[in-house]
């Protein structure tokens, strides 16, 4: 273990703050080099959460050697972000113009992108959290990415936090630097995995957006995301749950590698292979109908799909939409 990594088994839930919670066995025990790691999961709003604290520079080491940008990129990806677009418009929260609009964690910025093009008079700002990063993508599509830090407080009507609370140790920190650079009564949306989603309940470990805890740290349920926003003052939240393209509960339908074997110590560098859905996988995948669909098509079909088997509440992507006193 190195020196940095603090192993606080007891601590609070990073969401609702509770000092009660239990190991969570279901999301596996995870190891990259000689770090290691599980989950525990509170006992009163049931979010999971990783049960070691991993430091900034380590969980940047990591961004920097591991993380995969250049899937951020990928048409499978750019499917996703005019997916979001569909969702937020059918909601009526499109930006107005001259709003000033940030996407925290922009990554390659293929969000900002596809919003842009419906809402083309607002003004949009990527906001990264690694300074290498918002270098690497800022100006490529159009779209100035700077970090969250260098954003002036009070400056931002809208933020938009896609999948980017679950990636911090601490959400609350990560919170607060966002709602330094919002005004009162900005629009703020929320998406995150949802703990209660099928793919955790029926795959565990193995489901695709189960990621090690010094990746994912924080697997919301939404009475761990309400409450975290409560302690922030933030009341009003709506909440929705969404299958999302690059996950959903008939995942193995798109992308048969999606579906690992997990025992035990997981590496993270270990590539995934198919595990105990090979053969259902393996007769879908000789399907007529998807063997002859290329993979994006595979993705919408598969999502519609998991949309109509799957409970609302047990939706992969839990979003809150809020608007900030
Ligand atoms: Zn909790």
């Amino acid at each position: 273990m190195e020196k940095n990594q603090k192993f606080k088994a007891g601590r609070p839930c990073p969401a609702c703050a509770s000092e009660s919670s239990v190991v969570d066995d279901s999301l596996g025990i995870w190891g990259w080099e000689d770090w290691r790691a599980g989950y525990r999961q509170c006992s009163q709003c049931g979010t999971s959460f990783a049960d070691s604290i991993f430091s900034p520079e380590q969980i940047g080491a990591w961004y920097s050697r591991q993380f995969s940008y250049p899937q951020y990129e990928s048409p499978l990806k750019q499917l996703d972000a005019r997916t979001r677009v569909s969702f937020i418009r059918e909601k009526n929260w499109l930006p107005k113009p001259n709003e000033s609009v940030i996407d925290v964690g922009c990554a390659a910025g293929l969000f900002l992108t596809s919003l842009k093009q419906a809402a083309p008079n607002s003004r949009y700002t990527g906001a990264e959290l690694l300074p290498q990063v918002a270098a690497e993508y800022s100006g490529k599509r159009g779209i100035s990415i700077v970090t969250l830090k260098e954003i002036e407080d009070h400056s931002v009507d809208m933020a938009f936090m896609w999948h980017v609370l679950e990636h911090g140790p601490e959400p609350q920190e990560l919170l607060s630097q966002v709602l330094r650079v919002c005004r009162p009564g900005a629009r703020l949306l929320i998406a995150v995995p949802n703990r209660h989603a099928r793919g955790f309940d029926e795959r565990g470990s193995q489901w695709v957006w189960c990621q090690a805890p010094w990746v994912h740290c924080v697997h919301f349920t939404s009475a761990g995301l309400s409450a975290i926003l409560s302690r922030n003052s933030i009341t009003n939240g709506a909440f929705h749950y969404r299958e999302t393209v690059d996950s959903f509960h008939l995942a193995f339908l798109n992308m048969p590698d999606w579906i690992p074997t997990r025992e035990g110590l997981l590496r993270f560098s270990e590539l995934r292979s198919e595990g105990g859905e090979k053969d259902l996988g393996s007769f879908l995948h000789s399907w007529k109908l998807w063997g002859n669909a290329d993979y994006l098509r595979r993705a919408r079909l598969g999502r519609w799909l998991s949309e109509l088997i799957t409970s609302d509440r047990q939706r992969s992507e839990l979003l809150c939409m809020t608007r900030l006193p």
